[in-house]
């Protein structure tokens, strides 16, 4: 699934494949119930024949702007995109595309459909806590959720309190911080919480230093989970820093690893 590097990745290709300034000049989609909040007109109305002004990223969404609107698309399970030129034959799994007037097209691929485009709703405060801002800090989350039993695990994996972290990178903060994720937040030091934020943005960040390598190179499928993990994720594997046997459990129904030698509770 798409989570924040992805998604970030996907700002940076778009931006470094020139899409600001081209214009809209019309659109096609196979799967008119994920336009959320369009009417029949509104896209017309609002969009075409205006250019992109720039296009940023707000957690997991990616927000496309024009000098007077702007709408919102979320990548889902299985979303990802390309600016292609018309000529270039479509990949199978297009579901929407924004076609330009420099002969170019946006291309939303999304095998399992569950990706969107989202017109005229605000986004929501908790995606503000967005683990690739700067001032993000899990010390700064409010006392309500700090205070909680509430395991870490399940805390980081909530998109209402934290946005777009993803099984795979919350496993590998949590062992590189040596925090086990059964543990209450409520039970965690601030030094705990320090080193974890700074955990989190080492797994996100490598990420993005891989996707930085190879986006542009060869475009023609999505790029997902290009982290280097330490963390494996393979029950009774030998734990890269101990060689204990490594542990698997669930919570919230998400497979977890973590070693008990490194991460005890
Ligand atoms: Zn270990």
């Amino acid at each position: 699934m798409p989570e924040l590097p992805e998604v970030e990745n996907t700002k940076r290709y778009l931006i470094e494949s020139g899409i600001v300034g081209s214009r809209f000049l019309s659109t096609w989609t196979d799967s008119p119930t994920k336009w959320i909040g369009f009417g029949k007109e509104t896209f017309k109305e609002a969009f075409l024949g205006n250019q992109v002004i720039y296009i940023e990223r707000v957690a997991k969404y990616l927000v496309v702007h024009t000098a007077t609107d702007h709408f919102l698309l979320h990548l889902g399970m299985t979303g990802w995109l390309r600016l292609q030129n018309t000529d270039t034959p479509a990949h199978k799994f297009t579901r929407h595309v924004f076609h330009f007037d420099d002969s170019r097209e946006l291309r939303f691929m999304d095998s399992r459909k569950f990706g969107k485009i989202v017109y005229g709703e605000p986004l929501k405060k908790s995606l503000l806590n967005d683990p690739l801002s700067e001032n993000f800090s899990l010390t700064d989350l409010d006392d309500s959720v700090l205070g909680r039993k509430r395991s870490i695990k399940s805390i980081l994996m909530d998109q209402s309190i934290i946005p777009g972290l993803g099984n795979l990178y919350t496993d590998e903060s949590l062992f590189q911080a040596k925090i086990n994720p059964f543990t209450p937040i409520s039970d965690l030091t601030k030094k705990q919480l320090i080193s974890l934020t700074h955990q989190i943005k080492l797994a996100l960040g490598r990420s993005l230093d891989e996707y930085d390598v190879v986006r542009g190179v060869d475009d023609s499928e999505p790029y997902f989970s290009m982290t280097p993990w330490d963390i494996k994720r393979k029950e009774n594997a030998p734990c890269f820093n101990c060689d204990s046997p490594m542990q698997f459990s669930r919570i919230n129904a998400r497979g977890t690893y973590f070693c008990l030698q490194c991460q005890p509770i």
